[in-house]
């Protein structure tokens, strides 16, 4: 049996995990952890019996645990409890499903524990990058992406060298405003952004992927998952989403991975690698898909594309500013405070303002997503 703990497992990384788990029956789950969701929690405890659970703030762990009590799990809450959850004896693999800079601690500490990451918290990567990766080298444990684009990648690099990789082709599907202007943007509504074309997902990943930042935060992802420059990542819109990114080598070679759009391939995959299995569901059949097609991304409209880019030349805490920015200014437009194109000035702003801090510790990470914070609260 595989053992594993998932943070993050009633969103829906977490619970697509957690179908993969179902299906496989070789897979034991020995902690969950979640924000609030305590009804869905004491579902998927009673299913998959974890030994721990955490929930963010006390009031639920106390109210998941009477819920629970006639069980023996154990539940936690807090920061402590993320991170307790995370570094679980016995647990091989841990699945960072949570979403946000939230993850960096736990993703640090399971790492120094010894722990696999089948990293989907893209966030943490992107602000923390620098000093997970290394640590991970250090301590001899493997960052498996689940991300899909990254996982197309991960594979296209299968038997071929690390070093004869010349570029990298991300794809993105364009979002649900692909082909519209700036001037078509300004009444975008919530509804209208969380309506993506191709993927269900979470709220703040669809935001993001109609802004296109969610393809920046993916270009500062594979450039500490594979080691490339920024400048090495180009982003090809592909609006089917079949090609899920390709990698093309020296001699001129393109590999890719294509498939349905389906995130328990990439969540199956990271979870067996590096071996493939079953795994039920539509199969692509190019007799009816007739052609896929591929477009430059607009940078001058989805300008937080560029912005990414910049924010990853110049590394330090600006990807931080970048990310942070990105967070609050998307709960804001969720919580309709702000208007859709505010997301990306706030960020802008932010960014403008920022002076860069080079390898900058944990400590000057969280200092910076503060500071961006204050700063945009300040704007109201
Ligand atoms: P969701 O919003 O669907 O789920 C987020 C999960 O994080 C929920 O289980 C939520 O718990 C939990 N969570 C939030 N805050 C806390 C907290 N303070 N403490 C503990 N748990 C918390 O997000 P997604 O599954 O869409 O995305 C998760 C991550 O995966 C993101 O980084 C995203 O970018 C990445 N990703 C997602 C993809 C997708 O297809 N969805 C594809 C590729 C990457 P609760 O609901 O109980 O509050």
């Amino acid at each position: 049996m595989k053992k594993i703990a998932i943070l993050g497992s009633t969103g829906s990384i977490g619970t697509q995990t957690l179908e993969v788990v179902r299906e496989n029956k070789d897979i034991e789950v020995l902690g969950l952890a979640a924000g609030s969701n305590v009804e869905l929690l004491e579902k998927q405890a009673r299913e998959f019996h974890p030994r721990l659970i955490a929930v963010w703030t006390e009031e639920k762990a106390k109210e998941l645990r009477a819920r629970v009590r006639d069980t023996d799990m154990k539940v936690v809450s807090g920061m402590e409890g993320l991170i307790e959850v995370s570094t679980m004896s016995d647990v091989e693999i841990l699945v960072t499903a949570i979403v946000g800079m939230i993850g960096i601690r736990p993703t640090v500490e399971a790492v120094r524990a010894g722990k696999n990451i089948a990293l989907a918290n893209k966030e943490t990567l992107v602000t923390a990058g620098h000093i997970i990766m290394p640590l991970a080298e250090e301590n001899h444990v493997s960052v498996l992406p689940v991300d899909s684009e990254h996982s197309a990648i991960f594979q296209s690099l299968r038997g071929n060298e690390a070093k004869a990789v010349n570029r990298i082709l991300l794809t993105a599907s364009g979002g649900p405003f692909r082909g519209k202007r700036e001037e078509d943007l300004l009444n975008v509504r919530v509804e209208d952004a969380l309506r993506h074309p191709n993927w269900s997902m979470g709220q703040k990943i669809t935001i993001d992927s109609s802004t296109m930042v969610n393809k920046g935060l993916e270009v500062i992802e594979a450039k500490w998952l594979f080691g490339v420059d920024v400048d090495q990542v180009q982003v090809v819109v592909q609006p089917q989403s079949i090609i899920h990114s390709m990698v093309e080598y020296v001699d001129g070679a393109v590999m890719a991975q294509l498939g349905t759009p389906d995130m328990k391939l990439p969540i199956q995959y990271a979870l067996y690698y590096p071996k493939r299995r079953y795994l039920p569901g539509e199969r692509l059949d190019f007799w009816s898909l007739g052609r896929l097609d591929f477009e430059k991304p607009d940078m001058d409209t989805f300008y937080g594309l560029k912005l990414a880019y910049d924010a990853g030349r110049a590394g330090g805490t600006l990807p931080t500013v970048f990310n942070a920015a990105n967070e609050l200014a998307v709960k804001q437009f969720l919580n309709r405070e702000i208007k859709y194109l505010e997301i990306i000035e706030i960020i802008e702003d932010c960014m403008k303002a920022h002076k860069n801090i080079k390898e900058p510790t944990l400590e000057q990470i969280f200092d910076t997503e503060r500071a961006t914070y204050e700063r945009i609260e300040s704007r109201r």
